[in-house]
């Protein structure tokens, strides 16, 4: 593998698989995976839990309060996943929840909110080798990243896939409400006033529908090869 280190940012659509692409990619590089769509998560269940966030409004002066007090990091578990631990503790599958989801996209619209997150994100990408995944990591994040990927999916796959994942951690949600879930974290996204959701201009476009994650792999080896010299 080549010693070189550059930043990849992949942005997209909700549950096209950047997280797995990502994770993958980063573990084939020798590079670091960071998920941010996992620290939005985190201050929503946070948020949540403290009462300053539900469906139906968010207590803006109590969540940013509530920001000092949280120290979100990654970490292995026992069995070698990465998780996310909120103050120390394991959050891993509470973050994923359908109840932080519907609240999340809300939440991650607010800018003091965002930029608890960015400045996270940013002392992460320091000393380069890293693999980020989210919404806006080529456009605001890192607009200097090396390669910016925007993934997208047929919303109806995307629904499908992410229900199989929840089945597979145990929880049945009917695939009309996942569906539902995902269009309205698509239209939140794309529409909010800070950093919306879009493809960076000099992002390249993965439709991943049909594609398996070795192929999408193998589309990212082909890139990197070209561009970087770089061998996965
Ligand atoms: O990636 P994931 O679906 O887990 O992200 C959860 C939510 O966090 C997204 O629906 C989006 O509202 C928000 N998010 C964001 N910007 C990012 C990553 C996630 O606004 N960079």
């Amino acid at each position: 593998m080549d010693a070189r280190k550059i930043i990849i940012a992949v942005d997209g659509y909700s549950s096209t698989g950047k997280s797995t692409f990502a994770r993958t990619a980063a573990a084939k590089l020798g590079y670091l995976h960071l998920d941010s769509g996992a620290l939005y998560r985190s201050v929503t269940l946070k948020g949540m839990e403290s009462g300053a966030v539900s469906k139906e409004c968010i207590d803006a002066g109590k969540l940013s309060e509530l920001l000092g007090s949280l120290d979100i990091t990654f970490g292995k578990t026992a069995d070698g996943e990465f998780h996310t631990f909120i103050n120390g503790a394991d959050s891993e599958s509470m973050i994923r929840s359908l109840k932080v989801s519907s609240c999340v996209s809300q939440v991650a619209e607010l800018p003091f909110v965002r930029g608890f997150v960015d400045r996270i994100l940013q002392g992460y990408g320091a000393g380069k080798g890293i693999v980020m995944d989210g919404r806006d990591i080529g456009t605001t994040v890192f607009p200097n990243a090396e390669l910016k990927i925007f993934m997208t999916a047929d919303k109806r796959t995307r629904a499908l896939r992410r229900m199989k994942e929840m089945e597979t951690s145990g929880g049945k949600i009917p695939f009309e409400e996942i569906l539902a879930n995902i269009e309205q974290r698509d239209y939140i996204d794309a529409h909010r006033k800070t950093s919306p959701l879009s493809k960076a201009p000099d992002a390249i476009v993965l439709d991943n529908s049909d594609m398996t994650l070795e192929q999408e792999i193998e589309w990212l080896g082909n890139i990197l090869k070209d561009r970087f010299g770089i061998c996965i």
